[in-house]
């Protein structure tokens, strides 16, 4: 912008007293808007987030990378599992490594015991809230509800501890602390050392259909068998890091996991007529697969198009008799964070490979007679768009496959396997809503193998990391694989009403997700939404893609924080976005700009212009009484007019200031000045859309750093070529404002903003 063009405003401004009265009019008719508390309170909204982030230090550098001095444990499991279809009992034996890379010397190590949320008297049902909320609830929900996951209902859960031994075979010492276990380690373990050590234990698998819950088994009463889902089955190590020490926080039901990576060597041991999908890839096929299914699984894994390893009909034959004979699956799996597998002999199971770049992973599915036709149809194909757009946004998935599995009502994540819901009815017949909920919920759970599977961040601290960025690739997906299909959440439209909710149901999303108030908003949709934002409207789509490429790169098998992932979005894009962080993330502000007033002006051109001015009604004010401000265009433009540049202005090089040059050049321009207020708190850039007289629109940004200065109030002028009718801000709602009444000028039925007050007050 050119200095000449400063002074011309400045003039408009300065010398125009109708325009000075009107800027009085105006502060005095907002005070009663801005209450003292909101004028303190929207402060600092543009301050850098400085103080509130760690500081920086060798681990994690203050550009958002892993430092020089980065660092991170490893375990190596090697596991043997028998599932008891009688009795549905666990019962497993597990040999850990534990490699200490860490520059600390450990004296004792974390383990978790997720399924001891399942044990008589755990915390989980002690802390629960639940209450009645009003004088009818359904059974079912009187179990899953009030029990929450705890042992109101009669179940004996919780892992059974039976011995725990050193690489001698001589018993550890070992305390059960909850959901969590430490082993006292007889001799200091010193930094690069490791320590192998075996646990015995086995557990009831709970029926999820009862007591709910992430993993379980399903009944199927009409043909008598079930359908396992198995995971948190064996004692996982918890991680030490730079950040947390140990993250031994108990597991209460709502925060995931933070788990360490390693190799895992997993035997499983089932009736031997059963089908068992599970992270990694299996190692015997042949053993435990008929000669023809191994070799269609031969040729499966190498083929693009869609094959039947075990079909519909071998399945249906397969689930009439029931066999109790047993034989053992086994399964390798490289640098993942844990271990999940789904076992049944209703399992029809399909895949494909599909060509990323440089990886070449096999999508496949599993699931009964009962998903089907939708699941044929769809499963595996979900499982692949999800990787080829999730790759082209991160990296190229690295592991050798990824599964999908059918299990009703849940959508849970593990790595290279999931368990997903969508069931047709007893006819095959299904609604657009369950073939839209079965795609998302799968497109979700395999996209978690990115986020946190990969992207290793701690959900038991913070569900947004995982959740929030997953389901902003998720909505990615569903828009651009699925456009016919009626999803439209996770996206700034969507989350208008959670964020204009009473602030009593809200928390930050930086906020532990046990302290959550509603989980799906909170760590879902709401920051999905805020990167849907980022993305389309605030960075645009190449700048945020690389950003959150250059994110999921350095942090792809490593445990990053909220700050690494805030830094590295501005170290890769040079957008400074600390006030968006701010605003979204540590604040339950929403969005709601407030367009007071339009003001149009012009040149004037001749002296008669400048009397239509003072024609201008302008009505007696009595005293206390404050001028309305304008709710349209019917009073046609103010005239400014442009006086010469004085010389005392500009002196030293006044005269290569061409006066007339300068009127000449806004003479036929149209001026209008757009007073914005930031009723929500949540500071925004600004997208208006402009409708000119002659019928055509326009659409102008103008970058959040317009409020930096004062983040309750601001104005834009606007210089255009033409005159304008109308003027909208946020018209299509994807800048997430919550309150569209008062977004457009002129005011429609003539409401003013005082009306708007008055009604607000009653
Ligand atoms: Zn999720």
């Amino acid at each position: 912008m050119s200095s000449n063009f400063l002074v011309v405003l400045g003039y408009i401004l300065a010398n125009n007293m109708k325009t000075m009265k009107k800027l009085l009019m105006m502060i005095l008719i907002c005070a009663p808007f801005l209450t003292v508390a909101q004028e303190q309170e929207y402060k600092e909204r543009f301050e850098q987030l400085g103080s509130m982030l760690p500081t920086p230090n060798s681990y994690r550098t203050a550009s958002g990378a892993p430092g020089e001095n980065y660092w991170q444990q490893k375990a190596d499991y090697t596991i043997k599992v028998k599932l008891t279809e009688s009795s549905n009992k666990i019962t497993g034996s597990e040999t850990i490594t534990y490699y200490n890379q860490s520059p600390h010397p450990l004296n004792y190590l974390w383990l978790q015991l997720d399924q001891n949320m399942r044990a008589e008297g755990s915390d989980s049902e002690l802390v629960s809230n639940a209450t009645f909320f009003n004088d009818t609830i359904p059974a079912k929900y009187l179990e899953q509800y009030v029990a929450n996951g705890g042992s109101s209902y009669d179940f004996p859960g919780g892992f059974n501890i039976e011995s725990v031994k050193n690489a001698e075979g001589e018993d550890m010492d070992y305390l059960v602390q909850k959901t969590m276990m430490k082993i006292r380690l007889p001799q200091t373990l010193k930094p690069g050392e490791n320590i192998s050590f075996s646990i015995d234990w086995n557990y009831f698998v709970n029926d999820r259909m009862k007591g709910g819950g992430r993993s379980g088994f399903e009944y199927f009463e009409e043909d008598g068998n079930s359908l396992y889902t198995i995971a948190q089955f064996f004692p996982r190590m918890a991680v030490y890091n730079d950040v947390e020490g140990w993250q031994n926080k108990q597991f209460l039901g709502s925060g995931e996991f933070a788990l360490t990576f390693g190799d895992y060597d997993v035997e499983i041991t089932v009736p031997d007529d059963f089908i068992v999908g599970a992270t990694g890839m299996v190692q015997n096929p042949k053993e435990v697969l008929t000669k023809e299914q191994a070799k269609r699984y031969e040729k499966a894994l190498k083929s693009t198009e869609q094959t039947f390893i075990v079909t519909e009909e071998e399945a249906i034959e397969n689930e009439k008799d029931k066999s109790t004979n047993y034989e053992t699956w086994k399964f390798k799996a490289e640098n993942v964070r844990d271990f999940g597998f789904a076992a049944s002999r209703k399992f029809i199971w399909d895949g494909q490979m599909v060509e990323l770049e440089s990886t070449k992973p096999f999508a496949q599915s599993f699931y009964p007679k009962e998903g089907n036709p939708l699941w044929e149809k769809e499963s595996t194909k979900a499982v692949k768009n999800t990787l080829v757009l999730y790759s082209e946004r991160t990296f190229d998935y690295p592991y050798p496959q990824a599964t999908s599995v059918h299990a009703a009502s849940i959508g849970m994540e593990y790595p290279m396997i999931c368990f997903n819901f969508g069931r047709p009815d007893e006819n095959g017949e299904y609604s657009v809503r369950t073939q839209l909920g079965m795609t998302y919920v799968i497109v979700h759970e395999i996209g978690h193998n990115y986020f946190p599977m990969i992207v290793n961040s701690d959900e038991r601290q913070w569900a947004w990391m995982d959740e929030g960025l997953n389901s902003f690739l998720e909505s990615n997906v569903m828009f651009e694989y699925y456009p016919d299909l009626p999803y439209s959440d996770n996206i700034p439209q969507a989350v208008t009403g959670y964020m204009k909710s009473s602030k009593d149901q809200q928390r930050a999303i930086m906020t532990n997700p046990e302290q959550v108030l509603r989980l799906g908003p909170n760590a879902y949709s709401k920051p999905a939404a805020a990167l849907n934002l980022l993305r389309n409207t605030i960075m645009g789509p190449e700048l945020f893609d690389e950003s959150f490429k250059a994110y999921a790169q350095r942090w792809m098998f490593k445990h990053p924080t909220p700050a690494d992932f805030f830094r590295t979005m501005e170290d890769a894009s040079a957008v400074d976005l600390d006030w968006f962080w701010r605003g979204w993330f540590y604040t339950t502000d929403h969005v709601d700009i407030s367009v007071d007033e339009v003001k149009y002006f012009r040149i004037a051109q001749e002296e008669s212009d400048m009397e239509k001015n003072a024609n201008a009604p302008k009505g007696d004010l009595g005293e206390g009484e404050t001028e309305e401000l304008n709710t349209d265009f019917s009073d046609g433009p103010s005239y400014i007019s442009v006086s010469n540049t004085p010389d005392f202005w500009f002196g030293e090089y006044r005269s290569k200031v061409d006066d007339d040059a300068i009127k000449a050049r806004y003479a036929d321009k149209h001026f209008y000045e757009i007073t914005l207020s930031n009723e929500g708190g949540l500071v925004s850039p600004l997208l208006f859309t402009i409708e000119y007289t002659d019928g055509e629109k326009e659409e102008k940004y103008i970058p959040a750093e317009i409020w930096r200065k004062n983040e309750g109030k601001t104005r834009k002028m606007l210089i255009l070529d033409k005159e304008v009718s109308k003027i909208v801000f946020d018209s299509e709602g994807d800048l997430a404002d919550t309150d569209k009444s008062d977004n457009v000028f002129p005011k429609e039925e003539g409401k003013t903003k005082l009306d708007k007050f008055k009604e607000k007050g009653e």
